[in-house]
């Protein structure tokens, strides 16, 4: 039998149908509502490649070395080829036909969706990895399947097997094949809290299709149901688009909610009642908390999808986010168990721990909280880093981009030099690791060997230890949300990426995406200027260099969006590289030979940036945006966009836009609209900079440094006011998203999106959250 009907299969099939099949067939035993389907077999894919003896050559195809990018493409192009271009013998086409036509008698839309016999395991989370078609009718129903089976082997699924270490033979996959049900309304429930264990289920709700909640593309209404009859929690959501069939191609598409329901509940009463008892049902049947993906259709219930959850602490506190695995940064501090939960100690490190006296030795701007006391390592060379051990604070004039492996074992970082937008700054807090910059003096008045207590957030350091050793501390924790249930916000709050060390980190938070990532500390981090780098390593291999950095972060936020900022090291930071004695010397870096202008200069070196991303497409990454540093005007755009067009990128299908970084920029950007820019996002450390006349990596003046001065906060308005006009998207990536009064000031204004500091993330959750609902109150009071 080349397939198997869901009323057949229970869960010990899980071979034969892979996890999808499996936990439908299961469903559908206990008498749970699922829709009718059936399930094409893994054996069915298995002797398809068996008795066309293309099984060799394709596994032979994709043992290739996954980090060769090219190699990689050449791979999944050939298997995936072979899949398709194999016909089906006949017996089978009929099998599988005649089983389509005793669903809805022939005339049905059905789901096709992979089943991976690896998916869903513990740690082997390929869900989402492979195809799933929607709407499919007859005709196209083979080709469909032909298709999911190729989906074994896209460039993603074929690397992520080499990492986990999976033998590409033993996967096999099956394809579950199931009546569409058109959904009116769908989304997820959890059936206990998925933190706590604690009996109250948490059901998230959209309009339309299922696939909208599950990607992300929308915010769903919250309910918070307690089993208890306690009162409901309901957030609604501002809920701009949907997913619906077609009822003319019958294709998926992405539709705006008409405006009536945009801002409506969801859920009626009863509905979240039939949900709750559905959500019992199933977890008495398997005896843990599930995780359902549920529609609704003229008022009946269907549940589409059921997995336990994995994330309940049997501790009792806190949560893994769903998704979340892999290494944490080795922990550097501990808790000192008396204040906010950033708050560090160090282990010590350098012995001889005397009470502190209290006394503030120096000071500068806080900028990385937490508060850590160790022994202090003055940093002066290079040379120096080796003797900063586990848990000391480095003391140094400014931070470099090879400084970061000892900034990691750091356990906090102290400069002469900088603001709150500088290198250290920036990397400090991706790192979690508290920080002081902008001091003048640590690096002279301090002592190697001596212990102080760094208090991040005041931006003091005092005399001795101050903080106790107590619990140990993990930076990934930190920043995980203690509730599972993050704010529901119609702005959406995304977080910054500078080193893709940070990724892990920055996807704990569960932010909507990443709303800027500096491909510069990629590069810099080679210790070449990029010319050097090419030339003694070739174009591929810095392509590549460029592939692999974007590719950390995207993987780690799929299918949320990324977007990767092309190019934008001033002269003095690539000077400070090999190679970087070719650089032109300028008296005003900050205004020279950077960003866009640099790129658009040297468009053979610009070139290499934009293969990456084209490669990246390529790779199925479509969670990519590209997004242009420091232009000035229409005419920066439709160079730029033309020599995306040349590297093969199709603007017209990608995300693309430009960061509003220069008076110049905010005043032009009613142009820029018109170039094609998708977004635009206010780079408000260099906006503040060049609207203000203040280096912003300049000591001496940090208080001039104001964000929030009114002719900033005058070109951001006109900036969104003109973006809305010409729907083009709006959002921040500079430090000062993450301050609340920026937030409020945005939110009110209506930007698109907010993008923070990791560590910043959650305070900005709440604060946009804030601010909608006041808007909503102010409208109707
Ligand atoms: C900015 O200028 O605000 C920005 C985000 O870019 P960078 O800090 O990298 O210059
Ligand atoms: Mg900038």
């Amino acid at each position: 039998m080349a397939v198997l009907w869901l009323d057949e299969i229970s869960a010990g099939d899980l071979e034969k149908v892979g996890g999808k099949g499996a936990s439908l067939g299961e469903l559908t035993g206990a008498g749970l509502p699922v829709p009718p389907g059936f399930v094409v077999t893994a054996g069915t894919y298995r002797s398809f490649i068996e008795d066309a003896e293309i099984d060799e050559e394709l596994f032979e195809a994709v043992e290739v070395d996954v980090d060769d990018s090219s190699a990689l493409a050449t791979a999944a192009d050939r298997a995936q080829e072979l899949i398709l271009e194999t016909p089906f013998p006949d017996d089978l086409r009929e099998e599988i036909l005649a089983s389509y036509r005793e669903v809805g008698n022939g005339e049905a839309f059905v789901a096709v969706r992979s089943s991976a016999t690896a998916e869903d395991l513990p740690d082997a989370s390929f869900a989402g990895q492979q195809e799933t078609f929607l709407n499919v009718t007859e005709g196209a129903l083979l080709d469909r399947v032909r298709e999911c089976w190729a989906s074994l082997f896209t460039q993603r699924a074929i690397y992520y097997r080499q990492e986990q270490g999976f033998d590409h033979s033993a996967v096999n996959i099956a394809v579950v094949v199931q009546q569409m049900v058109d959904a009116e309304k769908s989304g997820v429930m959890f059936t206990s809290h998925p933190s706590t264990g604690d009996p109250t289920m948490i059901i998230e709700a959209a309009w339309g299709l299922g696939e909208a909640v599950v990607s992300g593309a929308v915010s769903p209404d919250n309910y918070v149901v307690p089993r208890n009859d306690d009162e409901i929690d309901v957030t609604v959501a501002e809920k701009k688009v949907m997913h619906e069939k077609d009822e003319e191609t019958g294709e998926t598409v992405e539709r705006e909610v008409p405006a009536d329901k945009r801002n409506a509940r969801v859920l009626s009463d009863d509905e979240i009642d039939t949900l709750v008892e559905l959500g019992e049902r199933v977890e008495d049947h398997y005896d843990t908390p599930q995780d359902v993906e549920w529609a609704i259709i003229d008022g009946d219930v269907y549940m589409l999808q059921s997995r336990p959850i994995t994330t309940i602490d049997e501790g009792g506190s806190g949560a893994e986010a769903p998704g979340a695995s892999g290494a944490v940064n080795a922990a550097k501090g501990v808790t000192d168990g008396s204040g906010s939960g950033g708050t560090q100690a160090a282990s010590g490190g350098g012995g001889g721990s005397s009470a502190s006296s209290g006394d503030v030795i120096v000071d500068g701007l806080g900028s990385s909280p937490g508060t850590v006391s160790g022994a202090a390592q003055i940093v002066l060379k290079l040379d120096d880093l080796d003797k900063v051990k586990e848990g000391d604070i480095i003391v140094t004039e400014m931070t470099m981009p090879d400084m970061v492996p000892a900034m990691k074992r750091a356990s906090g970082i102290i400069t002469d030099e900088g603001g709150m937008t500088s290198h250290a700054a920036i990397v400090s807090r991706e790192l979690g690791v508290p920080a002081i910059v902008g001091t003048t003096n640590a690096t002279t008045v301090l002592e190697d060997g001596q212990i102080v207590t760094l208090d991040g957030d005041k931006g003091a350091v005092l005399e001795g230890q101050k903080v106790e050793p107590d619990e140990e501390t993990e930076p990934v924790e930190e920043v995980r949300p203690q509730s599972p249930v993050k704010p529901m916000t119609a702005t959406e709050v995304k977080v910054n990426v500078s080193i893709p060390e940070a990724a892990e980190r920055a996807a704990a938070t569960g932010a909507d995406g990443v709303g800027l990532l500096r491909t510069e500390h990629m590069i810099l981090s080679l210790n070449q200027t990029p010319a050097n780098y090419i030339e003694e390593n070739g174009e591929n291999a810095y392509i590549t260099e460029l592939v692999e950095g974007i590719r950390g972060v995207a993987d780690e936020f799929y299918p949320r969006p990324v977007r990767v900022r092309t190019l934008d090291a001033p002269t003095d930071e690539f000077r400070q590289l090999e190679g970087g004695e070719d650089e032109p010397k300028e008296h005003n870096p900050m205004l020279g030979y950077r960003g866009i202008r640099r790129s658009l200069d040297r468009p053979d070196v610009f070139a290499h940036e934009l293969e990456a991303f084209r490669r990246l497409y390529e790779m199925g990454y479509d969670n990519v945006e590209i997004m242009f540093p420091l232009v000035n005007d229409a005419e920066d755009i439709y160079q730029a966009k033309r020599l995306m067009e040349e590297a093969g990128i199709d603007p017209a299908k990608r995300k693309w836009g430009a960061m509003i970084e220069t008076p110049a920029s905010a005043l032009s950007v009613e142009g820029m609209a018109e170039a094609g820019i998708d977004f635009a996002s206010f780079g408000t450390n260099d906006l503040t900079q060049y609207t203000l006349a203040v280096d912003r990596n300049n000591e001496h003046v940090a208080d001039r440094f104001d964000e929030l001065h009114p002719s900033i906060l005058k070109l951001i308005g006109t900036v969104i006011e003109t973006c809305r006009e010409h729907d083009v998207e709006t959002s921040i990536c500079g430090q000062a998203g993450s301050k609340p009064e920026m937030v409020q000031f945005l939110v009110d204004e209506g930007v698109s999106s907010i993008s923070a500091n990791i560590d910043a993330v959650r305070d900005v959750q709440h604060e946009v959250k804030r601010t909608e609902q006041k808007l909503l109150l102010d409208s109707v009071r």
